[in-house]
């Protein structure tokens, strides 16, 4: 299964991927991640793209394209199921994963839209956690931990995004609509996109989506 995950900040993309990779055998990639993990370092891509992710702004398209090129072409161990989060973020991202992937024979099989609304999503951003240590996604009132600012699963220390403060979350919604929507249109039209209501819980969600892989290994063996 090839996938890519669709939907504005907060539908539950890390989310449902962090569940997925316990029930699937597949390699999640998520530029968000990538870049996060590179300011941390304080490599120069890092200083470059936080300039930008800071005031919720996309990373122009050159940086994240090479970055997810990299990743397909280094011959870095890689599954043969893997999942796009966050990634393709425009028009041009999206022409040019289809190229990449072309290129090592990996077309896309499904690209999941993950459709919410406005309230729901706000709601999730400013309550969000992040454990510090192993990254697992917690929020505050949908999914506390055990103890309040630390991870269940490797006590690490839990931690608000910087991003995830008001002014910010408005910025990355208007990105959103501006840049990021148009490239439901572009799947839609290849006929892989498939659509699920986000704003259900994350049980749900990730039921719907087995079922769209069950079908899609059905049709893929017959
Ligand atoms: P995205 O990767 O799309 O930006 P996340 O997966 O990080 O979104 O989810 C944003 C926040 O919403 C997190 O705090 C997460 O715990 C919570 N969340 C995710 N999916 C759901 C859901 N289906 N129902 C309720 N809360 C959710
Ligand atoms: P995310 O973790 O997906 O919410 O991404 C956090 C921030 O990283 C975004 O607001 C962007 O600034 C940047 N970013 C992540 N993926 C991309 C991408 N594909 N294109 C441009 N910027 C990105």
């Amino acid at each position: 299964m090839k996938l890519v995950l669709l939907g504005p900040p907060g539908a539950g993309k890390g989310t449902l991927a962090q569940l997925l990779k316990d029930s699937l055998d597949i390699t999640h990639i998520s530029t968000g991640d990538i870049l996060r993990e590179e300011m941390k370092e304080g490599t120069e891509l890092g200083q470059e793209a936080k300039k930008y992710i800071d005031n919720g702004e996309l990373v122009p398209d050159e940086l994240v394209t090479k970055l997810i090129e990299n990743r397909f072409k280094s011959g870095q161990e890689m599954k043969p199921s893997f999942m796009l989060d966050g990634f393709p973020r425009t028009k041009q991202q999206a022409i040019d994963l289809d190229r990449i992937l072309a290129d090592v024979n990996k077309p896309l099989d499904v690209a999941l839209y993950m459709k919410s609304t406005l309230p729901v999503l706000i709601q999730r951003l400013t309550g969000r956690r992040v454990c510090k240590n192993c990254g697992l996604l917690y929020h505050i009132v949908n999914k506390p931990p055990k103890k309040e600012g630390v991870c269940d699963v490797c006590q690490g220390e839990l931690y608000q995004r910087a991003d995830d403060n008001k002014d910010t979350i408005e910025t990355r919604m208007d990105v959103y609509m501006k840049s990021t929507m148009p490239i439901i249109e572009y799947y839609k039209n290849q006929r892989i996109l498939i659509e699920v209501d986000a704003d259900k819980d994350s049980d749900t969600v990730q039921e719907i989506l087995m079922k769209t892989v069950n079908e899609n290994t059905k049709r893929h063996n017959h």
